[in-house]
């Protein structure tokens, strides 16, 4: 917390500012500029700060009181400093494993879902990921199949013995869609949705939250700081890229967001290479590097067929490529001391 004086402080006020804040317990750092003088307030509880900052800018030698809080507390590290590991069926992310989730963009059929949970379960993907609900930008796009989607993710999930993840888009399905899913999704064009956030921090299920594309990264930690508020603390952050000048990708994917949150949070951090860049051609590089930036987990898309798709393709690995790209990311795994 800092304290800027007015231009007519005493030397009288400023002693009996530094003995007002030593008698709450605190530490005075007195800096005397050419033009202001400004007192640092060393250990202030968060919880002190704003009403102390109130009673110090009530005096008239105070010109203006800085309370330096993040506008987040529950996500941040300051509040819990070791990592968060969420346990989700036996899978733990947020531990030493770089849990890889995956799976098509959209739940189409049985069948394809069927061959895509047995395949990426073979190649030692620990969830699978399906939408059922899909926010398409274009109302004409195709949808998801909806409770249809989810039963098949769910008989999916079920019989190859993997945790599932999907997206809720509208907090009137939260009940809904939890009766289904291991860990429900909020996406990236709803994390500002205020009242889906209270929804989900309701339940007990672990979220998994996608940056939204336009959102800075404290921003991202206040969506988190919405559910974990609500009493539900199981939220894994997914930096799944932001959308910036550059037309060549999709999005542009910000890697730095994995270090950096890690530094400001305790929670887990997962990457999003199918939608961070757009284009399956990129997807094995910006996988490998997000496990080499430190990435909790991956979400990639994976589909049968990425040419007969229904939505997102020209992102989604083949089998084969998905297969390839496990082989290797093990190997960067190991170079960081992770295993997957
Ligand atoms: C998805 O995971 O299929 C999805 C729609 O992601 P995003 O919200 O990041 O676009
Ligand atoms: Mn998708």
């Amino acid at each position: 917390m800092v304290i800027v004086l007015s231009d007519n402080a005493t030397e009288r006020d400023i002693e009996l500012i530094c003995e007002r804040v030593r008698s709450l317990g605190y530490g005075v750092n007195v800096s005397k500029g050419v033009e202001k003088t400004i007192i640092g307030v060393i250990g202030a509880k968060d919880e002190h700060k704003l009403l102390l900052a109130q009673q110090l800018e009530s005096l008239p030698s105070v010109e203006r009181v800085i309370p330096i809080l993040k506008p987040y507390k529950l996500a941040s590290r300051e509040w819990k400093k070791e990592g968060t590991q969420i346990n989700v069926k036996g899978v733990v992310i947020g531990g030493n494993e770089v849990v890889v989730m995956a799976g098509p963009c959209a739940v189409e059929n049985e069948e394809s879902i069927m061959l895509t949970a047995r395949a990426i379960k073979a190649a030692n993907a620990k969830i699978l990921r399906g939408g059922a609900f899909k926010p398409r930008t274009s109302p004409y796009s195709f949808q998801g199949l909806g409770e249809e989607g989810l039963k098949l993710l769910y008989q999916a999930g079920k019989e190859v013995g993997l945790p599932i993840v999907t997206e809720v888009l509208d907090p009137r399905d939260v009940e809904l869609v939890s009766q289904y899913a291991d860990i429900l999704q909020i996406g990236t064009r709803n994390m500002s949705n205020f009242p889906l956030l209270t929804e989900v921090g309701k339940t007990r299920l672990p979220v998994l939250l996608k940056r939204g594309l336009s959102s800075t990264i404290e921003e991202f930690l206040l969506a988190a700081e919405y559910i974990m508020s609500r009493g539900n603390h199981r939220v894994i952050l997914c930096e799944r890229g932001i959308r910036t000048f550059e037309q060549a990708t999709r999005f542009t994917l910000d890697l730095t967001a994995v270090p950096l949150i890690h530094e400001l949070s305790h929670l887990p951090v997962i990457v999003d290479p199918s939608h961070g860049t757009g284009r399956w051609q990129l997807v094995p590089a910006m996988a490998k590097a997000a496990v080499a930036a430190g990435a909790d987990g991956l979400i990639i898309e994976v589909h049968p067929e990425p040419a007969k798709a229904l939505s997102d393709g020209a992102q989604s690995l083949n089998i084969p490529m998905f297969q390839t790209l496990m082989r290797e990311l093990a190997k960067v795994a190991e170079a960081v001391g992770r295993s997957i």
